[in-house]
């Protein structure tokens, strides 16, 4: 596709009624009887999970009829067709049938008159969602299809997801899927793909040189799925065959041609098949996909009526008049494509690889504002995601190892199936394309929030529960449900307000101790910070078995340069193994007893005149002049501005100037045009402008642990930490932004890190955190159309040096200039962009992003040939995955406690730090159909020295040995969303698994 970009001249030429392309001319003599041209209608529904009103709302008012007609109205005749996409809907509507009409359903099914189209809860967004994610979304559906209406879906439709990820075919061909039908790509690639009748191909990943991955992809040719655009190039004819828009149905045709009732005298069935064949001129094949519906469309029993029998009766007139050579009839999407594979071997097909953003619809119209909208709800996306991957493994850890109350947690009436189920499920539904790209209205965007945040509650309560029953000695009693055995320093109160965290109150003599236990959700051993608030300075630390471990005390600014003298920041690097659970004791200590193990950290503060009142403990050393200074870890020296920014990278030898600082943009102005709204960035100048920060008080801490530099500037408390770990967490700087612009009008956001790095017009971003692809800036496309999103991360480089930014939020980025990398952190808008929503983005929160920088020498191993795929480097890879992964903290409630056991851990050797472990135990653990999904997403550039911390994988996975299971239990390998159960594989051996390889199996 970046070929495809680098020769399209994105001109925009008016080319007539089908204003996006040109004239298309037909012959009729281009079909005879031998070589008729064959019509597919499909007619659709297409049904939003949320986007004006809630999921709930839209059930209750329009998709609950839309289904109930479907009951009464297909069976009417046996030629009618009828597909549904979201099964989030469905399972509602399901629930509420009785038995005899859940028989007519299947009875559909099997007569192909119904078809399942993707199958997943969703139609998911597939620029900011985590392949994680999307494989949860699309499971949740597929397994609910499997275990209602024995059913798998064949072809795929995403007809209104803005942009195409590369992504998205990997995951549905591991899920068995055979066809896929995409939409939203830019006009100008259509036109392109269309003028060489490419618009259908074999879509293969980057990585993939034997075509192992590819599908087979249907790119619809025009500017919308509704009817007027689905016909054939010209939407005022095509409007005239929406027979919802016949007068007195209260649609109308803005084009002004209304349609007419279809008699034989009046059949216009030329001027419709005229639309037909001039579609099919874009395509090789003799075969006519049409879809026929829209938004929330055949929600009234009268619009099935008049848009079925119309629509017969012109399929009768052109197929009874045998000159016309053509067979037209109603479909499914997968009679369509068996159809076309009939007459082209698949095989014939080009081949294309590459993804399909940004998306423009018209002009400059570029949709890539949504890549950061509402980022408070993005985060809290990747959050629930840790939280639902940590809360599954656990679970299964809890009921694998036989100890007391292993059972009742898979109890289908009172265990904690159900909870898993609801947080999979919120989940699964925020993954909508107007779900996580913050294109909903204020109250919709409520909802979803408030599901994410009940959801978080519910993981974090398995967590609880299994910690305890995990920790919990043999000679324990069976834990009681109700009561919380552990607290996770994760509080969340409200579904818009940042988290809030314990405090420790320990002192001497009365509460001496306090035990915290740390949960390691990921598959390799972690050295990694973690952090508590406590009420003294003076304590100690000790493992489980009393040893006595390094620990830093800092202090805590609460406005400006005042420390609290109430709550201290203790930190230390905890040991945890993969799936590990370790405990450790805060014990209180006199002043004159601190041991060496705890030290002070030191404290400056700069740009500050007269005293400050310091803790007891600590001497801050306090400057009324700026100044610059440095902080180091043993793989990272940073050096910072005087207003507190990082200004250079030093490692080994190489220091390289990274300047970050923060810009905003406006919105555009002009009469009758587009302002910046939800989904479109349409910024006023071609570059940001930086914040004016003058004068501020730069607050530094110093210590064995981490140190960090807080600054509060305008719109952003801005925080970076340096770790000093071998760990994941100390491989780069960290940068912590609180952003609040919920005083501000029309303003974006951006923080930019500036370098001399040579990456001239490239650099790379990745797709749902899976895969990296390769971006070129272009000067012909305006600057919204060089933004991409940045789920997970994105870097530049050239031959000596890379510069890579993880993060933990999905946003919006570009590299503007060279060297450059700019990442938005919000937006607020105070206008609609026309697109529908009829809003601005004016619901902002307090939202806390989290980055960690990266610096690296371009050793052998990085430097590949140049392709159009990236890579992440390992210490990228283990960044990120320690990032969106972190440690579950707790708390034991009962100080008292001496039956719980120290630590519990059960995987006894290293499982390589590419190797991902999906998601693990899922539903009915109880009837022992228990499934797992592995994966290996990335394909890692090595690195010989963090080898030895982080080491790989030897390309296999030992099942058995990751979960303690019985060897002689029976193991399948299985399509990625379990619908398919395939051949069996030995469980105790090492199976092998490539880099860019998911793997799934059934127990
Ligand atoms: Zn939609």
């Amino acid at each position: 596709m970046l070929e495809v970009y680098k020769g399209l001249s994105f001109d925009n030429i008016d080319g007539g009624v089908w204003k996006q392309g040109w004239r298309i001319e037909v012959d009729e003599k281009d079909w005879n009887k031998h070589n008729k041209l064959k019509v597919f209608v499909v007619p659709h529904s297409h049904n939003d999970p949320g986007w004006i009103k809630t999921v709930e709302e839209y059930y209750t008012t329009q998709t609950k009829h839309i289904l109930d007609n479907m009951l009464s109205k297909l069976p009417e005749d046996p030629r009618r067709k009828f597909i549904w996409a979201e099964i989030s809907y469905f399972a509602m509507w399901w629930d509420e049938l009785e038995d005899d009409d859940k028989e007519k359903v299947k009875r559909l099914l099997r007569a192909n008159q119904l078809e399942i189209v993707t199958g997943g809860w969703v139609m998911n967004d597939e620029a900011n969602s985590h392949w994680v994610s999307v494989v949860h979304q699309l499971t949740e559906g597929h397994q609910w299809l499997q275990r209602n209406l024995n059913y798998t879906p064949l072809s795929h439709w995403s007809i209104d997801p803005f942009g195409m990820s590369l992504t998205q075919p990997a995951l549905l061909k591991e899920m068995g899927l055979q066809n896929m039908l995409i939409h939203r790509i830019h006009y100008s690639v259509k036109k392109k793909l269309a003028l060489n009748k490419n618009l259908e191909f074999r879509w293969r990943q980057l990585w993939d040189g034997k075509g192992k991955t590819e599908m087979f992809t249907h790119m619809m040719p025009f500017y919308s799925y509704d009817i007027p655009h689905t016909c054939g190039p010209d939407p005022k004819i095509c409007c005239q065959f929406d027979f919802k828009r016949l007068p007195n149905h209260g649609v109308h045709c803005p084009w002004r041609v209304p349609p007419q009732v279809i008699t034989e005298k009046k059949c216009r069935r030329k001027l419709l098949l005229d639309q037909y064949r001039k579609k099919s001129k874009l395509f090789k094949t003799n075969v006519v996909l049409v879809p026929l519906g829209d938004d929330f469309r055949y929600d009234h029993p009268s619009e099935w009526e008049v848009q079925y029998e119309n629509y017969q009766r012109l399929f009768d007139y052109m197929n009874h008049n045998l000159n016309l050579n053509v067979k037209a009839q109603f479909g499914t999407l997968s009679d369509y494509f068996a159809a076309l594979r009939k007459e082209m071997k698949v095989s014939e097909f080009p081949v294309l690889s590459g993804d399909f953003f940004t998306y423009a619809d018209r002009d400059d119209h570029y949709w890539s504002g949504y890549y950061t909208s509402r980022p408070f709800y993005k985060r809290m996306d990747r959050v629930l995601l840790s939280y639902i991957r940590a809360a599954e493994s656990i679970y299964g850890l809890a009921y694998f190892s036989k100890k007391p109350g292993y059972s009742w947690i898979v109890d289908k009436e009172v265990g904690l199936e159900k909870l898993i189920s609801n947080a999979r499920q919120a989940l699964s539904l925020f993954q909508h394309h107007d779900g996580i790209t913050g294109t909903e209205k204020d109250h919709v965007v409520v909802d979803y929030g408030k599901r994410m945040l009940s959801a978080i509650n519910s993981c974090q309560r398995i967590i609880q529960i299994c910690t305890h029953i995990l920790l919990n000695g043999l000679e324990a009693e069976v834990p009681d449900k109700d009561v919380n055995y552990y607290n996770i320093d994760d509080v969340r109160h409200s579904h818009n307000a940042l988290p809030e965290h314990y405090q420790i109150t320990i002192g001497v003599p009365e509460l001496r101790t306090k035990s915290v236990v740390i949960y390691n959700p990921l598959t390799f051993t972690r050295h990694e910070v973690v952090t508590f608030y406590v009420s003294t300075p003076f304590i100690e630390l000790t493992d489980f078995k009393g040893k006595r471990i390094h620990c830093q005390i800092s202090p805590i600014f609460e406005y400006g340069s005042t420390m609290s003298m109430t709550k201290f920041l203790l930190s230390f690097v905890a040991n945890i193994p993969a799936l590990g659970l370790v405990s450790y004791t805060v014990n209180a200590v006199l002043e004159n007893e601190l041991p060496s193990e705890t030290v002070l950290a030191k404290v400056k503060i700069f740009n500050h005149y007269g005293d400050v009142q310091a803790p007891n403990g600590f001497i801050p050393d306090i400057s009324p002049i700026p100044n610059e200074f440095t902080l180091q870890n043993s793989r990272v020296t940073a050096s910072f501005s005087k207003i507190g920014l990082l200004k250079a990278l030093k490692i080994r030898k190489t220091t390289v100037p990274v300047h970050l600082d923060f810009a905003q943009y406006g919105t555009r102005m002009i009469h009758n045009l587009e302002s910046s709204g939800a989904y479109l960035f349409l910024p006023d100048k071609e570059d940001a402008v930086p914040l004016k920060i003058e004068n501020v008080g730069v607050n530094v801490i110093e210590g064995v642990v981490l140190s960090t530099v807080m600054v509060q500037l305008p719109y952003v408390h801005h925080t970076a930490v340096l770790y000093n770990t071998s760990g994941a967490d100390s491989l780069g700087l960290e940068i912590q932004n609180v952003v609040d612009i919920t005083k501000t009008n029309n303003f974006e956001l951006v923080m930019r890190l500036s370098t001399n790095i040579n990456s001239s017009d490239e650099f790379f971003t990745d797709l749902n955190g899976f895969q990296i692809i390769r971006r070129k800036r272009f000067k012909k496309l305006p600057l919204q159309a060089n933004y991409y999103p940045i789920p997970t991360m994105a870097y530049i480089e050239d031959k000596q040096t890379r510069l890579t930014i993880v993060t933990g939020s999905p946003l919006g980025c570009s590299s503007l200039y060279p060297g450059q990398i700019e990442v938005m952190l919000d937006r607020r808008l105070n206008q609609d962009d026309n697109l529908g929503l009829n809003q601005g983005v004016m619901d902002n929160h307090p939202t806390r992003h989290i980055f960690r920088i990266l610096l690296e020498q371009v050793t052998h191993a990085l430097r590949r040939k140049i392709t159009p795929a990236g890579f992440p480097s390992l210490s990228a890879h283990v960044a990120s995955q320690s990032l969106l992964n972190p440690l579950v903290r707790m708390l034991r409630v009962k100080d008292e406690d001496v039956v719980s056991k120290g630590a519990y851990t059960t995987v006894d050797h290293e499982f390589g730090v590419d190797f991902s472990f999906a998601y693990p135990p899922t539903e009915r653990l109880h009837k022992r159909k228990i499934v797992y999904g592995f994966g290996r997403p990335s394909s890692i550039c090595r690195h010989r020295v963090l080898l030895q911390q982080f080491p790989l994988s030897h390309g296999t996975v030992n099942i058995t040995g990751l979960l303690a299971l019985d060897p002689s239990k029976r193991l399948h390998k299985s399509s990625l969303s379990f619908s398919l159960v395939k051949n069996e594989v030995d469980g105790k051996g090492n199976l092998p698994m490539c880099p860019m390889e998911m793997q799934a199996f059934v127990i």
